[in-house]
């Protein structure tokens, strides 16, 4: 049995921009944070300037209730740098909200890991003091938009 489990050695961290800056500002405060569009009320996510949706520069920051489901996944066996315990798994989380996000998978076995697990963010503190967002498996279904 492995455990998915937060990495903890000296991975390769974040390097915040003008744009990115609140977001990972966010993760530190323990809040997933994503832009929304004043004009189309779309959700954009990596942070930008102008929505993804409609290219309005009229976007806000709103903090995301934190839940999704696996819209994609992989299990890592052999990562970029060393510095990853593996296996890792990768996924892609479409948001509640309606955004994706690129995070890991942790508090569950990989082959536990499916398209449409629903999920929940968690937080942890890792390499040179940086916060990164992960999730774990939950049993409630998101509410159907
Ligand atoms: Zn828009």
């Amino acid at each position: 049995m492995t455990m998915l489990l937060p990495q903890d050695g000296s991975i390769p961290v974040p390097q915040p921009g003008a744009f990115s800056r609140n977001y990972w500002e966010g993760c530190a405060e323990h809040e997933l944070r994503f832009q929304r569009c004043g004009q189309c009320n779309g959700a954009t996510h990596t942070p930008a300037v102008l929505c993804a949706v409609c290219a309005s520069p009229a976007l806000e920051w709103e903090r995301s209730a934190g839940i999704g489901e696996i819209y994609s996944w992989t299990v890592v066996w052999r990562p970029a740098t060393p510095a990853f315990v593996v296996p890792y798994v990768p996924i892609v989380v479409t948001m509640a909200e309606g955004w994706h996000l690129l995070s890991a998978l942790v508090g569950c076995e990989p082959e536990a890991a499916e398209i449409g697990m629903a999920v929940e963010v968690e937080f942890h503190r890792g390499a040179e003091g940086f916060t990164l967002p992960y999730f774990h498996p939950v049993e409630k279904l998101l509410p159907k938009a």
